[in-house]
């Protein structure tokens, strides 16, 4: 469900089905807490009158607002008993429902799927309404008190019965769209994202070629998608509203039950700042040697279609481009693995071999003979999105990826893997809490695994690469440890900004500050702040690029990618120790090691039981979030890179940021129509002017920015040596950013 959640429209409080590939999705949900307190006690409940009054047909047995909150424990252990019972139920069909809706995406599977959806929002309107009940301020029982206060959070299901319809059919077309768009060729010939659109994304290395794939799926899906969209977010918010939210952002956020969680991720975000920056300035360069002056400009931003991904979140299909060290021997094991006959299934069971050997748990028989790990042949529209799917029966979990025999995929397919591992390790766990500590170590888990599996000591041992390179450890700088290290930044480095700004630019629309006339412009403001990136033809109120991307559709929140990729590598670096690894920690494998698999299963026991600093300490011995993790692993490669960049004189940042391609330039004018083309986008002469001053503004900031990072390299570069251990702190950069 994943996306179910949306798209689906999951109801809410579950699920979690979810997720995947790298970036997938998942689902759920979730809510959260703070909030519903206020809801309950203060003077209420505005939301749960409403919420009364509009499924009174539905909830005739429960009594109507009553003034008189329970405070009985025992009434209450009654009650999560009942609603576990039912949920399990009411979850599982709801799952089956949308699952087949996902594998077999008709009008007969959506027309079932709504009437699931409606169910399970009758089901959590009235147990939520039963919870809000309870007067949890005095519970002795912590647990209990945590599980109610959830319950509380009608999600989706807070809204009156017509709206909830209306959203829940806006969000089943938003990801049908998305899902069955294909691109079509002169000849008749139509292509899907996956794999068509993607291989060529990732395979093309001609410029026309990629543009014409980059612009055509934006002006097929975006622009379909657009329409739907601000209909999509008032309702969202109204439902954020009614469940005492400010709004569906804050409501997203609330689910890492941390206060400062925007400052603390952007003391994340500016902590890694030099190993993106540095990477940017090095692949650019190697851009501007095989496409040339008037397509990259070595002190611009690189235009978006060249990073070998359509939506240049991951970079490493270009590695070929970029290879530090060209002689030596190749890092991909997809031609071995295409050579020695592996299957899609034979990805997964690689995966689920490495769970067995961390002496964690195989996946049940149930999930060799459901999961969908192929495209379909058989003429089915499927949504291709990877995902990971838990059915609350203890038993059934499955997989839906349409796998290709790949590196790319082997580490996608760990990375479900872990979602698959984590439903079975909680669920014994009451329904409420079958979910992650937060939503970024649901995504961790399996990318944990897959750092291992990456290594070349790991894939020589099953037999993917015919050289293990023989001198790892005496040579902690060697050719290829520098090469091995390139390609895991191509995807972990450059996906941080990218993962940061998605809900940088969401939740500003849902707390209005980015209005819909803007939704593009500010798309791309943040890309350029962020990425370094512009968009490589012009770009219009028209186009809608962010909806070309799945989490804008199937309103999945993607700030948990951003926290996942960040605290796997806290997670390695303490398995890795726990393993007794000694040497670099990029060389580390964990294979086999118990005691690595003890700490990261008895994390995922928790589920969301406990607020997620507990089960950071059962893996790591300490409660927070670092970036010093992921700045320790690619230490070597930063070292290499401030060398290499250094030789080539190379300007960090993109301080000539208003700089187009001259594929935007060749249909950069518009005679006649008023307006101009500003950045790539096509705007009224009068936004072009205020977008100016802005960027004059900017451009200055980022000029200053930019002689402190040098400045700050150096220094950090002297000092290295002797804090090998701590991330180099940015300070400011700060100017770059939005109000
Ligand atoms: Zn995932």
């Amino acid at each position: 469900m994943g996306q179910g959640g949306a798209a689906s429209g999951l109801p809410s409080l579950l699920f979690l089905f979810l997720l995947c590939c790298r970036h997938p999705l998942l689902v759920v949900p979730s809510q959260e807490v703070t909030h519903q307190v206020t809801v309950i006690h203060g003077t209420t409940s505005q939301a749960t009158t409403r919420i009364q009054t509009s499924h009174q047909a539905t909830t005739s047995s429960q009594t109507t607002q009553s003034s008189i909150r329970v405070t009985d424990e025992v009434t209450a252990s009654n009650f999560l008993e009942e609603y576990d019972e039912k949920s399990l139920v009411v979850w599982n069909e709801y799952a089956e429902a949308n699952w087949n809706y996902n594998t077999n995406i008709s009008t007969e599977t959506s027309q079932i799927l709504l009437k699931k959806n409606a169910e399970m929002a009758n089901h959590t309107v009235e147990y939520g309404i039963r919870a809000r009940r309870f007067d949890i301020t005095y519970f002795q029982n912590t647990t209990m008190k945590r599980m109610i206060h959830k319950i509380q959070d009608l999600e989706r299901a807070a809204l009156p019965p017509k709206e909830l319809e209306e959203y829940n059919q806006i969000l089943l077309n938003m990801e049908t769209t998305y899902s069955v768009a294909t691109v079509c060729l002169a000849n008749g010939t139509c292509l899907h994202l996956e794999p068509d659109l993607t291989n060529l994304m990732a395979t093309s290395r001609n410029y026309d070629e990629l543009l014409w794939v980059w612009k055509n799926w934006r002006d097929k899906v975006g622009r379909s998608i657009l329409p739907l969209f601000p209909k999509y977010v008032e309702l969202s918010n109204k439902a954020a509203q009614l469940n005492g939210y400010a709004d569906t952002g804050d409501s997203w956020r609330s689910m890492y039950e941390m206060p400062t969680l925007e400052q603390d991720l952007e003391q994340l975000f500016q902590e890694l700042q030099p190993l993106y920056l540095n990477l940017h300035a090095y692949v650019r360069r190697a851009l501007h040697r095989h496409h040339g002056p008037q397509r990259i400009n070595l002190e611009g931003p690189i235009p978006a279609h060249l990073l070998g991904n359509m939506w240049a979140q991951t970079w490493s299909n270009i590695y070929d481009l970029v290879v530090p060290f060209p002689s030596a021997p190749k890092m991909d094991a997809t031609e071995a693995m295409i050579k020695q006959g592996w299957t899609p299934r034979r990805m997964f069971e690689e995966a689920n071999n490495f769970f067995i050997s961390l002496g964690l748990l195989p996946v049940p028989p149930e999930f060799w003979k459901k999961s969908m790990l192929e495209k379909p042949t058989d003429g089915r529209e499927v949504v291709c999105h990877a995902s990971a799917w838990d059915f609350f029966n203890g038993s059934d979990f499955r997989i839906k990826q349409c796998t290709s025999v790949s590196m790319e995929d082997l580490v996608v397919a760990h990375h479900e893997m872990g979602h698959i591992q984590y439903f079975m390790q909680y669920k014994h766990l009451p329904v409420t809490f079958r979910e992650g500590a937060n939503p970024g170590f649901h995504e961790a888990i399996g990318d944990v695994l897959a750092l291992s599996v990456s290594t070349p000591k790991h894939l020589h041992s099953i037999n993917l690469l015919s050289s293990d390179g023989g001198s790892y450890g005496s040579l902690p700088l060697a050719e290829q440890d520098i090469n091995f290290l390139m390609k895991i930044a191509l995807d972990k480095i450059a996906f941080i900004p990218f993962s940061y700004l998605v809900d940088q630019w969401r939740w500003r629309v849902f707390d209005g500050s980015i209005t819909k006339e803007n939704y593009n412009q500010e798309w791309w403001s943040l890309r350029l702040k962020y990425q370094g990136l512009c968009p490589p033809v012009a770009r219009s109120q028209d186009d809608f690029d962010p909806g070309a991307k799945f989490h804008i559709p199937s309103s999945v929140p993607y700030i948990r990618y951003f926290v996942g990729f960040i605290i796997q590598f806290q997670f390695h670096e303490a398995l890795c120790k726990a393993a007794g690894h000694k040497g670099p920690l990029h060389q580390c494998d964990i294979f086999q090691s118990k005691e690595a698999g003890k700490r990261l299963g008895d994390a995922m026991k928790l589920g969301y039981s406990k607020p997620w600093p507990e089960a950071m300490k059962l893996i790591t011995g300490q409660p927070n979030m670092s970036a010093s993790a992921m700045m320790n692993y690619f230490k070597p490669l930063l070292d290499w890179l401030l060398t290499e960049n250094g030789r080539h004189g190379e300007q960090l940042g993109w301080p000539q940021y208003n700089w187009t391609p001259d594929s935007v330039r060749s249909e950069a004018s518009f005679p006649g129509n008023g307006r101009v083309n500003f950045l790539g986008l096509n705007l009224e002469e009068q936004q072009a002017r205020v977008g100016q001053w802005v960027l004059l503004f900017l451009g200055v900031a980022l000029l200053v920015a930019t002689l402190g990072l040098t400045q700050r390299l150096f220094s950090i570069r002297s000092h290295s040596i002797h804090r090998p251990h701590r991330g180099p702190q940015f300070g400011s950069e700060v100017e770059l950013r939005h109000s």
